[in-house]
């Protein structure tokens, strides 16, 4: 017997050392679970990805490191019976996922023109007309309303050539690739022939898009920035009683059990030989580290925190020198709950005057919404954008600075609006809130389309591979979906009007 234990003891004690503290939930489990496609982030692009996947019969498993479905779309409601949206604030009518609302059957409510009221040079043009043409007729005189038009039709036919090329995943012609090379701002002061109210009042619409000024995005990007407010424009809509509304219908169209909040995961590991990927994600209720398989995984979260994960093997050079080459895109969100009188100062003739793009410090102010019926209070949104949302996001910053500073411009706008203001709460956005990227790159270059190819059974997803906005986040969607199911052979699901 003591020869037994003196031959079993240090296997014991190794066994021991292997164990961990405690046995049970925490513990990681040893067979990983197995499924066609793991997805990385409930966000708009993971959970639309997730939902036609399902509908081309491919099982999947959506990870999500918090606790929230929706990623950046986010409803915040307040204790006096008013809400406004702490992400996403709306959909332009040409986004794809304006389809896929519809098909869930989601409730919606919106706006027919693209162009908002905005202020210049301590000017007020309220955006009260039907029609854009009409509102920019309204903004600017004959002569340079002509010029305007003749601009817009040239930027019409460019963005036509850039939208083919973008969908074939292909090189854009020549003569507008050396656009990259050029700001936005730059072109239209050396070669838009445009008054200098026009060129504002451009810059003013597209700016808050692209979360930084024109001078830091290519000519290119402008083009395709501009396509919104081009001609007629295109109008947006919002999901009524928040837009995060759509994750919750997805999410209970995808099944409860395959969408797993409290899963960071940590590591994407392929295996060439045996075509299957591994994914390791820590549980953040008990930090038990949880192991799944996969044909196929797709990444959402924004391209930038892809270096928190580790990808074995490594992603290459050009992709890890198109993430790092992404800059800007920045928002600051402030909601100022005010007493319900105050919405004397943006009504006009009944009716109110918002979203104002103030191009200063307040940004992009929106309405909140009525979450009962005749709440006591209102609430303003304040989407800070730019170099004035860097500068509130940065964490050497004081919030008491912000709210100073906001309260001085309110009151500066408003003046005695500051005795109806109840108080402000911020949500930041650091580093980065959007997709955009400096002059020398732009979503048409060929690092971009590199971003775009599976990278072996690894999918690069999410609105940092398309476009600014979140149209761009459900055409990445769109993309990895095709990508995989004609991988699987599988028929892809009907996504887009134009599809059998
Ligand atoms: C304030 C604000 C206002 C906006 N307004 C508009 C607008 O009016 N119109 C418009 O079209 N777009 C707007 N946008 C942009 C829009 O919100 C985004 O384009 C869109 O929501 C992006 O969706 P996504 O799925 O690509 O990424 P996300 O929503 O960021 O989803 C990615 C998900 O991945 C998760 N994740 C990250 N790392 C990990 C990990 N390691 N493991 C597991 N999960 C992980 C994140 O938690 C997140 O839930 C706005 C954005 C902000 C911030």
């Amino acid at each position: 017997m003591k020869t037994v234990l003196r031959f079993l003891a240090p296997w014991l004690v190794a066994c021991a050392i292997m164990l961990p503290a405690h046995a049970g939930p925490g513990t990681a489990s040893h067979a990983p679970e197995e499924t066609d496609v793991v997805i990385v982030g409930a966000g708009l692009a993971g959970m639309t990805a997730a939902y036609r996947l399902r509908q081309a019969g491919l099982s999947v498993v959506v990870l999500e490191a918090s606790d929230h479905l929706g990623g950046r779309m986010r409803s915040a409601s307040y204790p006096e019976g008013v809400g406004a949206e702490a992400g996403l604030e709306e959909f332009w009518n040409n986004n794809p996922t304006i389809g896929l609302i519809e098909e869930l059957g989601l409730q919606t409510e919106g706006a027919a023109t693209a162009f908002s009221s905005f202020i210049h040079k301590g000017r007020f043009y309220p955006a009260v007309q039907d029609t854009n043409e009409a509102f920019v007729a309204a903004t600017l005189g004959p002569r340079e309303h002509a010029r305007f038009k003749a601009w817009d039709k040239r930027m019409q036919g460019h963005y036509a050539r850039l939208e083919d090329a973008w969908r074939r995943n292909a090189p854009v012609p020549a003569d507008l690739a050396r656009l990259q090379e050029l700001s936005f701002a730059d072109w239209l002061q050396r070669k838009s022939g445009l008054s200098p109210l026009a060129i504002a009042l451009i810059r003013a619409e597209t700016e808050p898009e692209y979360g930084t000024g024109a001078d830091r995005i290519s000519a290119l990007d402008g083009i395709a920035e501009w396509h919104i407010f081009s001609g007629a424009g295109v109008g947006s809509r919002h999901i009524v009683g928040g837009n995060q509304k759509l994750a919750e219908a997805l999410a209970a169209r995808i099944g409860e059990t395959a969408v797993r909040t409290g899963h960071q995961v940590t590591r994407i590991a392929q295996d060439v030989a045996s075509g299957t990927v591994e994914v390791m994600a820590l549980r953040t209720r008990d930090y038990a580290m949880q192991h799944f398989r996969a044909r196929h995984v797709v990444t959402t979260m924004p391209l930038f925190r892809l270096h928190e994960v580790q990808v074995v093997p490594p992603l290459s050079p050009v992709i890890q020198q198109a993430i790092g080459t992404q800059s800007w895109g920045a928002y600051f969100t402030a909601h100022i709950v005010l007493d319900r009188k105050a919405s004397r100062f943006w009504t006009r003739d009944g009716d109110p005057v918002l979203p104002i793009l103030t191009g200063g410090p307040l940004g992009v102010i929106y309405g909140g919404h009525d979450l009962v019926e005749e709440p006591g209070h209102t609430l303003l949104n304040l989407l800070v954008t730019g170099d004035d949302a860097e500068r509130f996001n940065a964490r050497t910053g004081s919030l008491d600075d912000v709210r100073r500073e906001i309260a001085a411009a309110l009151d500066k706008l408003w003046p005695g609006i500051g005795k109806e203001t109840r108080y402000m709460n911020f949500v930041r956005y650091h580093p980065r809130a959007i997709p955009a990227w400096p002059v020398g790159r732009s979503r048409y270059d060929a690092m971009s389309r590199a971003v775009r190819e599976p990278q072996g059974r690894l999918y690069l997803a999410g609105d940092f591979t398309e476009s600014s906005h979140s149209d761009g986040a459900a055409w990445s969607a769109i993309r990895v979906v095709r990508q995989i199911c004609a991988r699987e052979g599988k028929v892809a699901p009907r996504m887009m009007p134009e599809d059998q």
